[in-house]
């Protein structure tokens, strides 16, 4: 496995390979675990190299202390990629990647003004424009990202169709510990008893999709989401949206058929962690 820093380097390497494979390329930011692993295993199954980036960006953390805290197991990492069967990871320093200071803004619209956009300030312009460099670095042929952040795969194909990307975006499901927690690199920092306690957050997700299928309407699951998570008052409530899977609009109807996504964000053990179900509205 190829490990390069140097930004110049990664894509004279991708350059070559993709003349002569097909290329799948996974960015994270490290901190391994199996959500991500398994991106990078269907990576595999689709293309014949396969190239991972590791790079916090801290473009797109509007708390210094969530960047500042957000685990790094770099060596860990790299076994990890070995095993799985990466071809080369891409482990650039913030200074190679941001040589100058950047002021470009993207506005994606509607798809940012709601949830982690909202909550998260400039979270999406961070995004893009990492994403957008990382493409350009990686130039690959499929681009491998988790339902586990399902704003930033709408925003990312909205990157990837309105600026032309030649490449093909693959959206994965959303890895779960046996209890139901969405697999997070954020979890490591939960106590032992904030670890006990993150499955309810599927528990209610999954709550919320039965009454979905009983006919309620939004107002209705989002008060009883909210009654479940007040059983646990160590969860912090940031958000529960019932939004529309195109605009990521809230809705305060649900028609039969549509696509429809459950989305959360709660702050446990002053750790935020976030996850969603997306499903159709009933016939
Ligand atoms: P991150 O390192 O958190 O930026 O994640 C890198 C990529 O892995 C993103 O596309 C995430 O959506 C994806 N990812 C993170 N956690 C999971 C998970 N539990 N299941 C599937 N994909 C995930």
């Amino acid at each position: 496995m190829k490990i390069f820093k140097n930004p110049v380097d990664f894509q004279a390497y991708c350059f070559e390979i993709r003349k002569t494979n097909t290329l799948g390329f996974v960015p994270t930011m490290g901190a391994l675990h199996a959500g991500h692993l398994a991106l990078v295993e269907r990576a595999l199954k689709e293309n014949n190299q396969v190239a991972v980036s590791i790079f916090v960006n801290p473009l797109q953390f509007n708390n210094p202390s969530d960047l500042e805290k957000y685990p790094r197991t770099i060596e860990k990492d790299l076994e990890l990629l070995d095993k799985a069967g990466a071809s080369a990871v891409f482990l650039p320093e913030a200074k190679d990647i941001y040589k100058e200071k950047t002021s470009l803004t993207f506005n994606f619209g509607t798809l940012e003004n709601v949830m982690e956009g909202k909550f998260r300030l400039g979270h999406f312009n961070g995004v893009a424009i990492v994403v957008s460099k990382l493409f350009h670095f990686a130039l690959p042929h499929k681009a491998y990202f988790g339902q586990k952040d399902l704003q930033q795969v709408r925003i990312v194909e909205t990157l990837v169709k309105d600026l032309s990307f030649p490449l093909e975006l693959v959206c994965c499901d959303t890895h779960r510990e046996t209890d139901g927690l969405a697999m997070s690199s954020r979890n490591v920092r939960l106590s032992a008893n904030g670890r006990k306690i993150a499955p309810r957050l599927f528990e209610g997700l999954t709550m919320a999709t039965k009454l979905v299928k009983e006919g309620k309407k939004p107002a209705e699951i989002k008060e009883a989401f909210q009654k479940f998570l007040q059983q646990y008052p160590e969860i912090t409530l940031e958000y529960f949206e019932i939004v529309n899977y195109n605009d990521l609009q809230t809705i305060e109807s649900i028609e039969a058929g549509n696509k429809i996504a459950l989305c959360l964000a709660v702050f446990l053990d002053e750790v935020r962690l976030i996850d969603n179900i997306v499903m159709q509205g009933q016939k």
